[in-house]
């Protein structure tokens, strides 16, 4: 069977769930038994998002190869459960970076390198790159921004042309768009919907299926109308109401019909959509039993998104439980008093630091993992969050006062957080120490428990490291090393003997969570949470 190819694109206003939507197609094309793969195409100049500021941009989400992408990559590993890779992700900087390097090489003999055709084509050449690398059986490709955008515009013309190449049978063009309601006349208007369509249309794409947002149910005259103006027929309007949880998008899709008509669009072979795993997730996500509090102390608090994996694996480990996971963000510059971080941690049946960088907020972090050991709340400490518990208890337990990272402070005595030897004079992008190594776990440890094996792969995207020339005082004390890379006798993991539930990884475990299969560590961590409370 020839690949077919899904292109999404996204229209009226931005932040829409083109990325749910572009995974849950990817799910329900799996669940009839295709092997899916979803990409993500940024317009923007960066190379990739690594050097960008969470606040604009949200989480980096890290594959397992070490490609740092963008936060959609992350919802379609939950939902697909499939694993991606770099080449997942492709930004403009990408393309026009292999462009110009060919270029300077001088592999263009003279001829004058353009927009069109050789950007496109390279862009062309990304999206069958996935096919062919893969084997997919679809391949779903997320245009990001919104139609009409000029950043934008050699992705749709590329999305126009790959028809030819693949056959216009093998392509499917959906658009996202937005139907607002207005309150006052109690209407959804589908002016801007229409707009947005013409739009596309002038750039030669006829959307084969218009998804709706909307806060209110299609009436039929809306559809009618839609599929007048819009020239498509009424099978092909996808009603994508707001839901209460993104884990529900998928179904709510599928009975709006969107799986058959991909099917019969693309000339699928159709099966019955093997569902009752997700069903019965989503079912226990929205009857839990119990519910537990989690501070998660960092300083990109504003943004929910600069933490999404770490806030759905949380979600994750809490459905396994049966219990409701409420998030207490925590802006740990608010913190700067042993009192202050009594006083707002009181509540927290766990507490979680996630990844950062730079000194900003690190006081209120360090004082924040000083209460959890200190009153036994279970911590897990993830990347700079382990750094953090390294820090705390190298001054508050083995009284090197002024221990810290070298990140945070060059010239301190005890720097039992340093740079790594091969990070020294790097440029900053893309040169961290990226993607899936190896960690062997500690017999008896927590993490050991909780993994129930003794060797894992983990993600992971971070510059400094714990410093070895401590590592005695610190294993003669009541910190455990549970785990080490074996290749560069790292540490990995760290643990302490006499607290319940007290572990510090310096990868990246949110990152291989799953809705439906939790993280061990995620499901421990929440666990121990649960005794707690
Ligand atoms: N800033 C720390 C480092 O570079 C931690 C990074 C992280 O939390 N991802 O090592």
């Amino acid at each position: 069977m020839a690949t077919k190819f899904i292109f999404i694109t996204g229209g009226v206003v931005s932040s829409l769930g083109k990325g749910i939507a572009a995974a849950s197609i990817g799910l329900l094309l799996k669940s009839r038994g295709l092997k899916v793969e979803n990409q993500k195409f940024d317009p923007y100049l960066n190379i990739d998002p690594g050097t960008m500021d969470p606040f604009q941009h949200g989480e980096v989400f890290v594959t397992i190869d070490g490609g740092e992408t963008d936060l959609d990559l992350g919802h379609y590993e939950r939902f697909t459960d499939v694993t991606l890779h770099k080449f997942n992700n492709t930004t403009s900087g990408k393309v026009y970076k292999s462009l110009l390097d060919r270029e300077r090489a001088g592999d263009f003999q003279g001829e004058t390198v353009q927009v069109i055709p050789h950007v496109t084509d390279e862009i062309k050449s990304r999206i069958l790159q996935t096919a062919t690398e893969t084997g997919a059986d679809v391949v779903i490709t997320e245009i990001g921004g919104t139609v009409g955008d000029i950043e934008s515009l050699p992705f749709i013309e590329a999305i126009r042309q790959i028809k030819f190449s693949v056959g216009r049978e093998n392509c499917a063009f959906i658009h996202l768009g937005l139907l607002p309601y207005l309150k006052e006349c109690g209407e959804i208007k589908t002016k801007p919907m229409q707009h947005s369509v013409k739009e596309l249309l002038g750039f030669g794409i006829q959307p084969d299926i218009i998804m709706c947002r909307s806060e209110k149910q299609l009436t039929k005259s809306i559809r009618e109308k839609l599929g007048l103006f819009c020239n498509v027929s009424q099978d092909s309007i996808i009603e994508n109401l707001t839901a209460k949880s993104i884990y529900e998008v998928p179904l709510m899709l599928e009975r709006e019909g969107i799986g058959k008509k991909l099917i019969s669009l693309l000339n699928l072979p159709d099966a019955e959509p093997a569902l009752t795993e997700w069903k019965a997730m989503v079912h226990k996500f929205y009857h839990p039993e119990t519910e537990i509090t989690i501070a998660l102390v960092g300083k990109y608090i504003d943004l929910h998104d600069s933490y999404l994996s770490v806030a759905e694996a949380l979600t994750a480990g809490g459905i396994f439980h049966n219990t409701r996971v409420k998030i207490d963000w925590i802006d740990s510059e608010n913190i700067q008093t042993p009192e202050k971080a009594a006083e707002l941690l009181e509540k927290a049946d766990g507490i979680i630091i996630p990844g950062g960088f730079g000194d900003r907020g690190t006081t209120g972090m360090i004082l924040s993992a000083r209460y959890a050991r200190e009153h036994k709340i279970p911590y897990f400490g993830i990347c700079l969050g382990m750094q953090i518990s390294v820090i705390e208890f190298a001054r508050n337990v083995l009284g090197m006062d002024d221990a810290n990272s070298t990140e945070f402070s060059k010239n301190t005595e005890h720097p039992v957080i340093d740079l790594m030897p091969d990070q020294k004079d790097v440029d900053l992008g893309g040169t961290l120490r990226l993607g899936a190594c190896t960690c062997l776990l500690s017999e008896g440890s927590l993490s050991e428990k909780a993994y129930k094996v003794h060797e894992v792969q983990e993600r992971h995207r971070h510059r400094y490291e714990f410093n070895n020339l401590f590592r005695e005082q610190f294993e003669s004390s009541d910190m455990i090393f549970a785990g080490r890379n074996p290749d560069r006798n790292l540490i990995e993991i760290v643990e302490l003997k006499s607290h319940p539930w007290f572990v510090g990884v310096q990868f990246h475990p949110e990152f291989a969570s799953r809705p439906n299969r939790p993280h061990p560590l995620f499901r421990d961590f929440i666990g121990a949470a649960l005794q707690n409370k």
